[in-house]
């Protein structure tokens, strides 16, 4: 019985903009995927000139349809949410097509040192060569004609995510920190449950009701959506508090038992969202394990 009601639309019109808000328009790159949805949502924005939000994927055909969007409207500035590179990779192109000033939350950073030994399973997907020019953190305001947002960091997906909320409008762009068609991936150790959570509640405290994903179509009713988004997460870590009572003990037996249904190809990630609720529950001291958390590790009830 699925917690979440996920709104899945129709794949879109891949190098066409739509105007998804007043002064908003999303181009959606051709990037289908397991984690990717559709694609990635690139956003135009502004009344005089733009702002893009996310430049996308390493892709002409993506930057072409970009600045095809644009028009003659100058584009001064290119706002990262996070680094990975389904986000980052057009970055270069289209500084070099329009001069825009790069904005973000500083270089891809993981939430925690790697341990002894341990490799990061996710390195394919960081950008490890994209530093902003513009480095910004919560609450700064970054404005240029006709729009202005204000970032709001949201760590959790990366630890150096953010979402940026349009001033003047009821609307905050969330990156892969909530996405309608999907809850995001959280996986140490790029990604930090107790981070994410709080992220949420973040968004919570606002009173935003429409967000414009990374992934997939507009979210409405978003407060509604972010609780339920949070409490998805409890029950999960409450399945996972009943398993270890009932006497499994590996990330892998949690796996088969919690996540029954979830396609081989989405195992892997399954696996490192226990692993994040797991170092989480260690940190809380409702969990023990031998060292620190890790995928291979044996778990206990504390
Ligand atoms: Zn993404």
């Amino acid at each position: 019985m699925p917690d979440i009601e996920f709104e899945r639309e129709a794949a879109p019109d891949y190098g066409g903009a739509v105007e998804v808000a007043r002064a908003v328009w999303r181009v959606t790159a051709r990037n289908p995927g397991p984690f990717t949805f559709h694609g990635t949502n690139s956003y135009l924005v502004g009344e005089g000139s733009f702002a893009i939000v996310d430049p996308g994927p390493d892709s002409p055909e993506h930057v072409a349809a970009l600045l095809r969007a644009a028009g003659n409207r100058k584009v001064t500035h290119i706002l990262v949410t996070h680094t990975h590179l389904d986000h980052t990779g057009a970055t270069g192109q289209l500084v070099e097509a329009t001069g825009a000033v790069t904005v973000g939350a500083g270089p891809h950073r993981p939430a925690r040192p790697l341990h002894t030994g341990e490799a990061n399973p996710l390195d394919a997907s960081a950008d490890m060569h994209f530093t902003p020019q513009l480095t910004i953190a919560d609450g700064d305001v970054v404005a240029g004609d006709g729009w202005a947002v204000e970032a709001i960091a949201t760590p959790g997906h990366t630890a150096n995510h953010l979402a940026f909320a349009l001033n003047r409008h009821d609307l905050i762009f969330s990156g892969d920190h909530v996405m309608g068609w999907s809850t995001t991936i959280v996986a140490p150790p790029d990604g930090a449950m107790a981070d994410y959570m709080r992220s949420l509640d973040r968004l919570l405290a606002r009173s935003e009701e429409h967000y414009l994903p990374g992934h997939g179509g507009p979210i409405v009713a978003a407060r509604a959506y972010v609780r339920a988004l949070r409490n998805h997460r409890r029950m999960r870590e409450a399945a996972i508090l009943a398993r270890l009572a009932a006497g499994d003990r590996s990330v892998t037996m949690l796996v088969d038992a919690i996540y029954r249904d979830t396609p081989r190809a989405l195992q892997g990630a399954a696996g490192l969202s226990v692993l994040a609720h797991l170092e989480d529950l260690v940190a809380r001291g409702s969990v023990a394990t031998e060292g620190p958390p890790r995928l291979e590790g044996t778990y206990r009830l504390a």
